[in-house]
């Protein structure tokens, strides 16, 4: 497997970025996920703009671009797969121990990993932590992400795959890597960006391709709605058929086929060139 790293590719066996990286000591850093099917990434372009205004959010100097681009394409050349998962990661860099950045500038990695098919349908459960809506790093896709990490092992005990959290005035806001949206008489809606939840890419072509709403909901909407369904890019449209003890059988319903169908149509005629 070849990574790149320092402007190159390398062999992610023996790939090495500094113990005193900022993204290391601290989290300070910021990610992108971006699914590549047979060599072809999808709305790279959408995932480069997220970074960008990342990187603005935490204050980090602004990542070139088209250096990433030429960095996703080194590494999916390099390492060719059915489905898979590039990440790009860019820290804060070398610093010396403490909270202020050094002065080295930023650290660029790009890696490919495999990812399998998600199954349609998938349990969640909710957790009793609250997304901040008003936090300095709300909306910002950051490595800080050991809550995230926390909730979805509390997931897992439970035979689930995804955590889904309220913010802190009680709203439905989004899952530990992926956001949902309910079917509630016969509307479909999904929490805004002001819920706190990541501005996800398929959230955003999800509502672009089916029409559906945003509104405040309160977190126990999950009680009463008829479909539940995540995005992210690695679940695509994924539906809902359990949510903690309550079933919801049939899953995916009507709404949420619609859904998975529309978005696997789309996509697929989408990709990147
Ligand atoms: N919310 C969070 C916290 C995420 O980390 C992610 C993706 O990793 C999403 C939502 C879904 O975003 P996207 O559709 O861009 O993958």
């Amino acid at each position: 497997m070849k990574l790149w790293v320092d402007g190159g590719l390398q062999d992610a066996a023996t790939a090495r970025v500094s113990v005193l990286d900022h993204g290391l000591t601290v989290g300070d850093g910021i990610f992108e996920t971006v699914k590549v099917t047979a060599g072809r990434t999808f709305a790279l372009t959408r995932h480069l703009e997220r970074l960008a205004r990342s990187a603005r959010g935490l204050g980090l100097p602004e990542p070139d671009l088209d250096e990433v681009r030429r960095a996703c394409a080194a590494v999916v050349d390099a390492n060719p797969m059915k489905l898979g998962r590039l990440r790009i990661t860019y820290t804060g860099g070398l610093s010396p121990l403490g909270s202020e950045r050094g002065d080295t500038g930023p650290t660029l990695i790009v890696a490919l990993g495999e990812a399998g098919r998600r199954p349609d349908s998938t349990a969640v459960i909710t957790v009793p932590w609250t997304r901040n809506e008003r936090g300095a790093l709300t909306g910002l896709k950051t490595t800080s992400y050991a809550e995230n990490v926390v909730a979805l092992a509390r997931a897992r005990e439970q035979g689930a795959s995804e955590a889904l959290f309220a913010n802190t005035v009680g709203q439905l806001c989004e899952g530990t890597g992926s956001n949902v949206f309910v079917v509630l008489e016969g509307r479909l809606l999904t929490p805004p960006v002001s819920s706190g939840c990541l501005a996800g890419i398929t959230r955003a072509l999800a509502v672009e391709w089916t029409g559906a709403e945003e509104a405040d909901l309160p977190l126990d909407v999950l009680e009463r709605a008829d479909e539940v369904f995540l995005t992210s890019t690695l679940r695509d449209v994924q539906a809902v058929h359990r949510i903690d003890g309550r079933q919801l059988p049939g899953a995916p319903g009507p709404v949420t086929a619609k859904a998975m169908r529309v978005f696997d149509e789309r996509a697929a005629s989408d990709l990147d060139p």
